[in-house]
């Protein structure tokens, strides 16, 4: 970012607000580096004035507690750890603070450790692991909820010197020969990583030498069978890959599940330098891949002036889920991940042009557009009365004076990224924007299906900020490039989205009215083409999301979206006699009810755009419907993308299909960090097949913002990105994918056949723990010689025991 980008958001949003200090003082003390208040609240002689804790305390509020939880979890250690306030957290753990008190799944060290990812916290975050390791005496292996230890988030972020205090922590390694000698240099996360397999993959050869020197396994595989060899070439860093071949000779024939050696994969991913060096050539001898132009995230200042509550402090109440704070997890100018130092090549642009009406106008109807703009003109300024100047547009979408022109300017971003890749000055474009847009459609609300035109609800979104690129692509653009895909993967369904889309098939509604005088029914045709007749041909729109059947309290927002498919796998129109295509994978809704009604409520007048739904339940457990959820996209979206052939792909990137988003309650599609990445990887192999890799991804929801470094949306949007920036040529191929899959199903039927095997196991241990329960009780009725109690007791043994099997 520009300095200039970086204050004017630190203007915006440097200072808190005073008037709620108090609530939370040593938080708040921990916030700002204020030490000596730290000790002034811990220490109970200072506490003065009107508070004597010499006459006995019932007064609570008085009270410090040094563990306290504020509103979004955080203890003042947190606080003081997420800020680089390694002072104040220090005082904290002389006072009592206990570092193994989680914030989001993540202990004090884990965060300490995320921090440090952030250059500008770099030092002070160093000096914060060692406190914790010395004075706090924090237990450096320790895992976080994705299994990752501080070492493993260290050496993925390339952090040598916290890598280095770290493993002083670390046993020297057991006898190699000896398999169950703990090895926690080698342990592995939930997704199979080990510390050096994340060094590797993020491309950190110093720190992937500090590992090898302590022990670390260069062949030890992920769940992929991928090596940290495979990971160093996916990290395109070729001091790891000497480092490992060094160590492991034998690494370089080593392959992943797919057959894949790191050979094959440094070719595929064009990276001729890696490739001669896997081959034991000289690298420096060939000539390097010419680089794809820096990766640029542009998110608007207006984006960051779009309030939807009262300023946010710790002490005010609940804020709405979709709120300023969402892109200051990502964009804060010291706390905001998205600052770490993988990203610094990144280039953030922070001015953006507002969409034009002629842009807006290509994707919704003018009544609509002018409705919310009004309403937003007539609430008062933000800035003289920061109070109470919000208005609503519908009960859940917040507004204030600012918001119109925020959601201009959120769509004006996707714009200019379309103007850019197209241009050839960049290829991967993230837009970081709210308010939100796949819920707009062409006359803003979008109704659940069988309900009134007119009803539905916002969703939180004003414009549709993707499908107006995608319009704007194919119509001023309409000379470089004709297809384009817009691929939605938040957990709620695109509707808005799926209605601009259609809405480019002209369509005749029928609404009905009544007045004092009459009722009827008027038909009012309606068609937004993005360019001409070929739109049905050269639009496409796929969406996963969650789906309920509206029973059992499973219900997704916006009750649309049932897993549907409206052309043939090769994107041919489907022929009325034709049977859609089969959906053989559990977990997806299958409601050919909904589907049926939607097909007759249909007024198109001609062929619509190719749309793929999948509707997924979100149910079962929750370890297992993330990879669910990759299956759905393996075995249907992603070959149905690949085969629209698009010219340019955008993404509606929301992050709340994610295991601990809340924002649809109990029920999610427990997606993780590593599906988003695997997912974009995925995309992007799609976008180097037909798009000359050009990939405009925007943000819409993703509600987990608590704990930012380690939050889950600020850390899945990081993933997201990490696999969008990435240099990697590849390309997609229906074979590989078939083969993941088939691979991917074969270990399901492994796992179900274990976990079959030991619930068989379990039970035939109970039927044998019972048989001799019984044999014992008619041993001790017959020992007994004829008493009635232990007999009777035998004697319903058997049944009880057939009533216990029958329930298991
Ligand atoms: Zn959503």
């Amino acid at each position: 970012g520009t300095p200039t980008s970086l204050q004017s958001l630190d203007t915006m949003f440097g200072s808190d607000d005073d008037d709620d200090v108090g609530a939370f003082p040593l938080h708040d003390a921990a916030e700002v580096g204020d030490v000596e208040m730290i000790l002034k609240l811990l220490s109970k002689e200072s506490n003065d004035g009107d508070f004597n804790p010499e006459a006995g305390s019932d007064d609570d509020d008085d009270d410090v507690d040094v563990n306290e939880r504020d509103r979004d979890g955080y203890a003042p250690l947190h606080v003081a750890l997420s800020n680089g306030q390694t002072e104040c957290a220090k005082a904290l753990v002389e006072h009592g603070a206990e570092w193994f008190i989680t914030l989001e799944g993540s202990n004090a060290l884990h965060i300490a450790v995320s921090t440090a990812a952030i250059p500008h916290f770099a030092e002070q975050s160093l000096a914060a692991v060692s406190m914790l390791l010395e004075v706090a005496e924090a237990d450096a292996l320790v895992a976080d909820d994705y299994g990752k230890s501080a070492l493993h988030l260290a050496a993925g972020a390339g952090l040598v010197p916290v890598v280095e205090r770290l493993l002083r922590e670390y046993p020297e390694a057991g006898a190699p020969e000896d398999p169950d000698a703990p090895d926690p240099i080698n342990a592995r996360d939930k997704y199979g990583w080990t510390p050096l397999f994340h060094a590797c993959h993020g491309g950190h050869g110093a720190a992937a030498k500090a590992l090898i020197a302590r022990g670390a396994r260069p062949g030890k595989p992920n769940k992929a069978g991928q090596t940290a060899l495979h990971a160093a070439v996916i990290g395109r860093d070729q001091a790891c890959a000497s480092a490992l071949m060094a160590a492991d000779a034998e690494l370089v024939h080593a392959t992943c599940h797919i057959g894949k050696t790191a050979l094959d994969m440094a070719v595929a991913r064009g990276d001729p330098q890696m490739a001669a060096l896997l081959r034991g050539e000289d690298p420096s001898a060939i000539e390097a891949a010419p680089p794809a132009p820096p990766p640029v995230i542009i998110a608007p200042d207006e984006c960051f002036m779009h309030h939807t509550c009262p300023p946010i402090s710790r002490a005010s109440p609940d804020p709405p889920p979709e709120n300023v704070d969402r892109l200051q997890t990502l964009l804060h100018p010291t706390r905001g991940i998205l600052r770490s130092g993988e990203f610094e090549n990144v280039d953030i642009v922070s001015e953006v042009r507002p969409a034009t009406m002629a842009d807006v106008l290509r994707v919704h109807e003018y009544p609509y557009v002018r409705k919310i703009q009004r309403i937003c003109e007539r609430i008062p300024d933000w800035n003289t009365s920061p109070r109470g100047a919000l208005g609503t547009i519908d009960g859940d979408t917040e507004v204030c004076h600012n918001s119109f022109s925020a959601a201009l300017c959120a769509a004006g971003a996707v714009v200019e990224a379309v103007d850019r890749v197209v241009a050839g000055s960049a290829e991967k474009v993230f837009c970081a924007v709210r308010p939100p847009g796949h819920h707009a459609g062409p006359n803003g609300p979008v109704p659940a299906p069988g309900d009134p035109v007119g009803t539905g609800s916002h969703g939180f979104c004003l414009l549709n900020n993707v499908a107006l690129g995608a319009a704007y692509a194919r119509c001023v653009h309409r000379h470089s490039l004709r297809r384009v895909a817009i691929i939605d993967f938040d957990v709620h369904h695109g509707n808005g989205t799926e209605a601009v889309v259609q809405n480019t098939t002209p369509a005749a509604p029928k609404f009905q009215f009544s007045t004092p005088y009459c009722d009827g029914a008027i038909v009012v045709p309606t068609y937004r083409p993005w360019l001409d007749e070929t739109d049905h041909d050269e639009v496409f729109f796929a969406s996963v999301h969650g789906y309920g059947r509206r029973r059992e309290g499973v219900h997704f927002y916006p009750g649309s979206g049932p897993t549907a498919d409206n052309r043939n796998f090769d994107g041919r129109e489907m022929l009325e006699t034709e049977e859609p295509p089969a959906w053989p994978e559990e977990g997806i809704v299958d409601d050919p009810f909904s589907v049926a009604q939607a097909k007759d409520d249909s007024t198109a007048q001609g062929p619509l755009p190719w749309v793929v739904d999948v509707g997924m339940e979100g149910l079962g457990k929750r370890a297992e419907r993330g990879a669910a959820w990759r299956r759905v996209w393996r075995g249907k979206t992603l070959p149905a993308i690949a085969a629209f052939k698009p010219d340019l792909i955008l993404i509606s990137a929301g992050f709340d299909a994610h295991a601990k988003d809340e924002i649809q309650g109990p029920v999610n599609l427990g997606v993780k960090e590593a599906d988003y990445e695997w997912l974009t990887e995925e995309l992007c192999k799609i976008a180097n097949t037909h798009s000359q890799g050009r990939v405009i991804s925007v943000l819409e929801g993703g509600y987990r913002i608590q704990g930012g470094v380690v939050s889950a949306f600020g850390r899945s949007v990081a993933a997201h990105l990490r696999a969008m920036f990435r240099e990697n040529k590849e390309t997609w191929s229906a074979e590989a994918c078939q083969k993941e899959l088939d691979h991917e199903l074969k270990q399901r039927r492994m796992q179900k056949e274990a976990q079959e095997a030991a619930r068989a196991a379990a039970m035939e241990a109970a039927r044998a723990r019972e048989e001799a329960a019984i044999l014992a009780a008619q041993k001790a009725a017959a020992a007994n010689g004829g008493d009635e109690e232990a007999a009777a007791a035998a004697a319903a043994a058997p049944a009880a025991a057939a009533a216990r099997r029958a329930a298991t």
